[in-house]
């Protein structure tokens, strides 16, 4: 049997080498590093995967998280909510901007940014609301939308997760996430969906005198060359990491669709057991399983991890500090006990190894030494 990771780069990668290395190749031979034609090439292909108007590459999901926040000119002072359980990244470029960061619970079934307690949140000062679609599934963005209609905020959609997953309408239309809120914002990170081989992002709108506004903080506030109109930052997508999002963009349904398969087969393995939750999946939305989370149920968590790890089977807990607990970010306004699911999530998820490249007997292998241990 393979050995089995949390995420195989490698064997995915050796799917499409000739490609890649091609292309690679001939980016170095062009010497057309920077803003190449492959980036070129690149944004329109999401732009038209994404059917969006709008798509600006950076450096990072981090980046595209900030420099968004710059574009719609929040000012000091004024709160931006999002979900309390998730990766830090989101709440810490609202906190670097000097906007503040106001946090809410999530739902205990999809790990996603609870409504009621977005309304609950919203005060004179609020700006903008900052969904995330957590481990490859949509958060209701039918009902955030509605909620930023009606007290004028925007929405910054934290897609890094999530990127290929489709949202549906209560009227049936279907929409790619990202591309719903004022702006969405993803991450090229190795490990992500759609991965590059090192740090990568972007932006998508559909605002036209938003985009340029983006573009221009990304490129140091320039407007024209020699011209900076506003402080910017330099934050750019290379022509190498392009060049290979170009090949892995076309791939991407299909590393959505293997990684469903992957999930399937554990929803039927651990279906019904009393000792594990299996991630739910919603109406509204498809789900590209970034994670396939397990919420457990009086199981030692510390043992388990342990157990499989002897075993060769690694498995990772998202996110085992919920932010108000972390020490950047605690604030008089919060203390334990105050967001009780995101609380007891991160005692008790734990997410196993999820990827395009586990075959059948290593996710036999996985789900049988993962029921082994709970009947024990
Ligand atoms: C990965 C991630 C980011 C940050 O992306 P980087 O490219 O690593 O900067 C932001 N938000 C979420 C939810 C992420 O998972």
């Amino acid at each position: 049997m393979k050995k089995i990771q949390m995420v195989d780069l490698i064997s995915q990668y050796e799917k499409i080498q000739k490609e890649v290395d091609t292309a690679v190749l001939n980016v170095i031979r062009s010497s057309q590093y920077i803003n190449g034609p492959e980036v070129k090439e690149f944004t329109k292909e999401l732009e038209e995967y994404l059917d969006v108007n709008h798509v600006i590459p950076c450096a990072n999901g981090t980046d595209a998280l900030q420099i968004s926040m710059m574009a719609l000119d929040l000012q000091p002072g004024d709160e931006v909510i999002t979900a309390n359980f998730t990766y830090v990244a989101t709440a810490e470029v609202i906190a670097l901007l000097r906007l503040k960061p106001v946090l809410v619970d999530v739902c205990p079934d999809t790990f996603d940014i609870d409504i009621q307690a977005i309304e609950r949140a919203i005060t004179p000062k609020t700006k903008a609301i900052v969904p995330v679609h957590l481990f490859g599934q949509a958060a209701n963005m039918e009902a955030i939308m509605e909620i930023a209609r009606k007290n004028k905020l925007y929405v910054v959609e934290d897609t890094a997760q999530a990127i290929g997953c489709d949202y549906t309408f209560n009227s049936g239309k279907n929409q790619k996430v990202g591309t719903i809120g004022t702006i969405g914002c993803t991450s090229f990170f190795p490990s992500k969906n759609l991965g590059c081989y090192g740090d990568g992002g972007a932006i998508f709108t559909n605002d036209d005198a938003l985009a340029i506004k983006i573009k221009q903080i990304a490129n140091h506030g320039q407007s024209k060359q020699y011209i900076h109109d506003k402080v910017g930052v330099n934050s750019r997508l290379d022509s190498i990491q392009a060049a290979i999002l170009r090949i892995k963009l076309r791939q991407l349904d299909l590393y959505s669709k293997l990684r469903r398969n992957t999930a399937d087969f554990y929803d039927k393995a651990f279906a019904n057991h009393p000792k594990v939750k299996t991630p739910k999946r919603v109406s509204f939305s498809n789900h590209v399983f970034h994670q396939y989370t397990l919420q457990l149920i009086d199981v030692d968590r510390d043992k388990m991890r342990s157990h499989l790890s002897e075993k060769g089977i690694p498995a990772m807990i998202y996110y085992p500090i919920p932010l108000h607990l972390q020490e950047a970010y605690s604030d008089p306004r919060y203390s334990k006990g105050d967001f009780p699911v995101t609380e007891k999530l991160c005692k008790t998820v734990i997410s196993l190894p999820m990827q395009t490249e586990l075959d059948t007997e290593q996710l036999h292998y996985i789900t049988q030494n993962v029921l082994d241990f709970l009947n024990h």
